[in-house]
């Protein structure tokens, strides 16, 4: 599929506008993308939107872009494939910055399964805004949990590529924070990221 090639058009000048991520900031709030990785039913969408609501009480200004709903949409013309998995996940990092730009806290939610399309999303959206968040949990819980019914389907070989069963995930080394989803709550999932984002004058 032919799509812009890697480097920009000649033609193409970016406008310095005036008002970027450091005006909106200072405008608002400190913009950052909480990127949680992590295999179908880790917990990723259910902490996001806990994690969502939190920040709104605490009168932040936020956005979730979830995995599932980019896929009905702005990537709806990718698949699974390793090509086509780095694209959703560039894409998507595209429109986080721009959310970022606009002031926003971004909370991603997206499987993102190779360190290398998470190393690229973040020079993206830049080292000092991206909190990379490993929502962990075992193979064997994640498939017991299966809200989806996706684990069961991928094992009766009707879903091929699926992360842990016939594709790979690999696990971040050194990610902002990490969660144990087995072993911490939804709650306390939330407050260790909102710890993280304090200590790190990342909340403010
Ligand atoms: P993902 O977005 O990673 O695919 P979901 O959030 O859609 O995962 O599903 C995770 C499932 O696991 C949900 O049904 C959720 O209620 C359940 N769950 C059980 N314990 C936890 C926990 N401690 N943290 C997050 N989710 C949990």
């Amino acid at each position: 599929m032919s799509y812009f090639p890697d480097s920009p058009g000649q033609n193409l000048h970016a406008f310095a506008f005036s008002h970027g991520r450091a005006e909106h900031s200072r405008m608002s709030q400190k913009p950052v993308v909480i990127w949680l990785t992590g295999i179908s039913a880790s917990g990723k969408s259910t902490i996001a939107d806990a994690l969502d609501v939190a920040l709104h009480k605490q009168g932040r200004m936020t956005a979730i872009i979830d995995g599932d709903s980019v896929r009905g949409g702005l990537c709806r013309d990718l698949g699974f494939t390793d090509g086509d998995r780095d694209e959703n996940i560039r894409r998507v990092a595209e429109v986080a910055r721009l959310m970022l730009d606009a002031g926003l806290v971004v909370i991603v939610a997206l499987i993102s399964p190779s360190s290398a399309s998470r190393h690229c999303a973040r020079s993206i959206i830049g080292n000092e805004c991206f909190v990379e968040v490993h929502v962990d949990a075992p193979l064997e819980t994640a498939e017991q949990r299966d809200p989806k019914g996706l684990y069961k389907k991928a094992r009766a070989g009707l879903i091929k590529n699926f992360t842990g069963i016939d594709a790979r995930y690999d696990v971040p080394v050194f990610p902002e924070v990490h969660l144990n989803t087995q072993a911490l709550s939804v709650e306390r999932s939330v407050e260790t990221i909102l710890d993280w984002l304090t200590h790190n004058d990342a909340n403010s």
